[in-house]
Formats: structure tokens, C-alpha cells, sequence
């Protein structure tokens, strides 16, 4: 229910503006957001990687169609990489997370191969200083064209990484083709309300089919990106790698700004590798409200801002 009245208030204007001006409100979106500028990014990171965790910089935005939007979006990652290397935070230390929707993958029906060669020039820069890069996996209806284009991309940047989303039903067989190419593969439980039609919806099918992916990408030549705050499943990525001889350089856990970051802390100084997803950018809200609907007490904490903030009364 908290997750519905969520989805309800998620499209007002005058909400975000209140979350942005309002104190309590503000701190609950600082929470999980780094800040709306580039610089601010910077400075969130740079606190990461002293604290010896890497970073994947999320630069929000989504579905987008016009092409000097689309455009903009571009350039706005590949002058990002600049300051990432200006920074002194070059190298695979840093991570680019990319919405291939917000390049125009969803608009028409050359939208794949625009949004390829748009991703193909971020990769360009990213590589040149040495930073990572992964795409975020979005709803179920772009799942193939987003494997295809990390497919393409992977050939001439092979380090190129990609999410899999565990509720989908298709997911076990796509990790299995992953499995023995030496891709970065995130893996996630899905953050999106998809059809029964497609994908799981009870918690412990999704978890099963987690660990079921696991077991296939540890036991590849893959390099699985353990994207969970799960900790049961956490164990058993741990138990995986000892079982197939792997060291904690061929694979990483990663989880959410904000979210248990004293485990993150943890796992570092126990000497895993861990990255921490980093967003920031003017269009946070989506992102935010996806975070909330995740959690019953983060939707409960947000509407008392909310209501202290009276962005909820009718003008
Ligand atoms: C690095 C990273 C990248 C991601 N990329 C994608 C992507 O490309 N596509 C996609 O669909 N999804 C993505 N997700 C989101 C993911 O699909 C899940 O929705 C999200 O991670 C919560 O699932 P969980 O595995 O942590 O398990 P859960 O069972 O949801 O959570 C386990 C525990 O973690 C803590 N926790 C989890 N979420 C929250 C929260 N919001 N607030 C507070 N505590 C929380 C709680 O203690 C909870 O009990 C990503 C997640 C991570 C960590």
C-alpha cells in the first residue's frame, strides 16, 4: 500500500521542489543521492575512494526521445570522465553507469543502434582515462536490446560491464551465455514492477534465482558483480568463490549509496573488492522513489517529511 500512494504523489512537481527546499525532506533525498552537480559527485567520491571502496557514478536520467536532450547527455558523461581524470579519480577505481533509454534507445526504431554509437563515444572517453563502464539494466522490454548492445560494445571495449536482473524468467539462460565470455556481469534481484508474464514476484523465488545465477557466473570466466545488500546472498557469494578458487579480485560486491554502509566498510576491510553506486544529477527523482518503494519504513519516513513539509495540502 505505501509503495501505491508512493507511485501516486511520485509525478508531482511541487513534491520534488519540496524535498529540495525543505530540510527533514531534504535529508531523506541526501540520503541516497549525491548531490545534482557534477562537482558534487567529485566530492562524494573522492570520500568513498579514500575509504577504499570504488564508485559507480550514476549520472540520473532516463527515457528520453529528444535528440538534443539525448545529445546533451552525452556529452555531459564524456566531460564527466574528464573531470573524473582531472580529479585524480582515473582508473577502474571509478565506474560510469549508463540508461541506454536516456540515449535514445526507446525512440524508433533506429533508437538501439543511436544509442550504441552514443554509448560507443562514452566508452571512448571512459577508456581513455582508464574508467569503467556498466549499463544499467532497465524494464523487461529493453532486455535484448540492451544484452545485444553490450554485446557490440564489449568488442572493442571488453571490459564493458552489464546488469541481469534475476526476476526475469529469461535471466538464468542469459547468464548462461555471459557465463564464459570474461564480462562484467551485475547482478541484481530487479528494481522494476514487471508483468507476471516475464518475471518472478515472490521474494524468495527472486533469491532462489539469484544464487541460481551466481552459481553460473562464478563458475564461468565472468566476472561477477555482486550487486545485493542481501546478506544471505552476500554468504554465499563468498562461499561460491572459495568453492571455485577465486580471490577477491575477480569479483565484486556492489551496493547503493546509503544503504548499509557499514557493511560496505566491512567487506572492504575484510579485502573484497566493493564499488558503491554513487547517483547524482537534477533528475533524481525517479531514482529516489524507486529507493523508497523498496523499503516500507524508507516510504513511511518519507511521507512524514512530506507532511512536515505541507507539500502535500492542495494550494
Ligand atoms: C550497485 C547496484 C546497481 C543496481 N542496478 C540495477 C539495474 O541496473 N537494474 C535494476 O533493475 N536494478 C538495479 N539495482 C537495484 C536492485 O535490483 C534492487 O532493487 C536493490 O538492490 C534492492 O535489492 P537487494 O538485492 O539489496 O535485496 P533486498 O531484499 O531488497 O534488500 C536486502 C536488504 O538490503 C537493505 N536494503 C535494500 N534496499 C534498500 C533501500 N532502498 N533502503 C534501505 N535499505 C535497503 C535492507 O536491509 C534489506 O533488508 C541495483 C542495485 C545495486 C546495489
Amino acid at each position: 500500500m505505501p509503495h501505491r500512494i508512493l507511485l501516486s504523489i511520485a509525478g508531482h512537481g511541487r513534491v520534488a521542489t519540496a524535498l529540495r527546499t525543505q530540510a527533514t525532506a531534504r535529508g531523506v533525498v541526501e540520503r541516497f543521492v549525491a548531490g545534482e552537480t557534477p562537482a558534487q559527485a567529485v566530492a562524494a567520491g573522492s570520500v568513498l575512494v579514500a575509504g577504499r571502496l570504488g564508485v559507480t557514478y550514476n549520472f540520473l536520467g532516463e527515457y528520453q526521445t529528444d535528440p538534443e536532450r539525448i545529445e546533451r547527455t552525452r556529452n555531459a558523461f564524456i566531460a564527466f570522465t574528464r573531470l573524473l581524470g582531472d580529479s585524480g579519480l582515473g582508473g577502474p577505481q571509478s565506474e560510469l553507469s549508463l540508461k541506454l533509454s536516456a540515449l535514445g534507445q526507446l525512440h524508433g526504431s533506429d533508437g538501439p543502434a543511436r544509442a550504441l554509437d552514443h554509448a560507443r563515444r562514452i566508452c571512448a572517453a571512459a577508456t581513455g582515462a582508464g574508467v569503467l563502464v556498466t549499463l544499467d539494466m532497465e524494464d523487461h522490454t529493453t532486455t535484448d536490446s540492451t544484452l545485444e548492445i553490450a554485446r557490440e560494445l564489449r568488442q572493442d571495449f571488453p571490459a564493458t560491464g552489464v546488469a541481469v536482473q534475476a526476476a526475469l524468467f529469461r535471466s538464468p539462460a542469459d547468464c548462461a551465455d555471459l557465463r564464459n565470455t570474461g564480462a562484467r556481469v551485475r547482478l541484481v534481484k530487479g528494481a522494476y514492477r514487471e508483468p507476471r508474464s516475464v518475471a518472478l514476484h515472490r521474494r524468495t523465488e527472486v533469491d532462489r534465482a539469484y544464487v541460481r545465477c551466481l552459481r553460473t557466473l562464478f563458475g564461468g570466466t565472468a566476472r561477477p558483480l555482486v550487486a545485493t545488500h542481501d546478506p544471505r546472498l552476500i554468504r554465499i557469494s563468498a562461499e561460491l568463490a572459495r568453492r571455485h578458487g577465486r580471490d577477491a579480485t575477480t569479483f565484486e560486491h556492489q551496493m547503493l549509496f546509503g544503504v548499509r554502509s557499514a557493511e560496505q566498510r566491512r567487506l572492504a576491510a575484510a579485502g573484497h573488492a566493493v564499488r558503491v553506486y554513487l547517483p547524482f544529477g537534477p533528475d533524481w527523482y525517479g531514482y529516489f522513489t524507486r529507493r523508497l518503494a523498496e523499503r516500507p519504513a524508507n516510504t513511511v519516513f518519507f511521507l512524514r517529511a512530506l507532511a512536515k513539509s505541507g507539500a502535500s495540502r492542495r494550494p
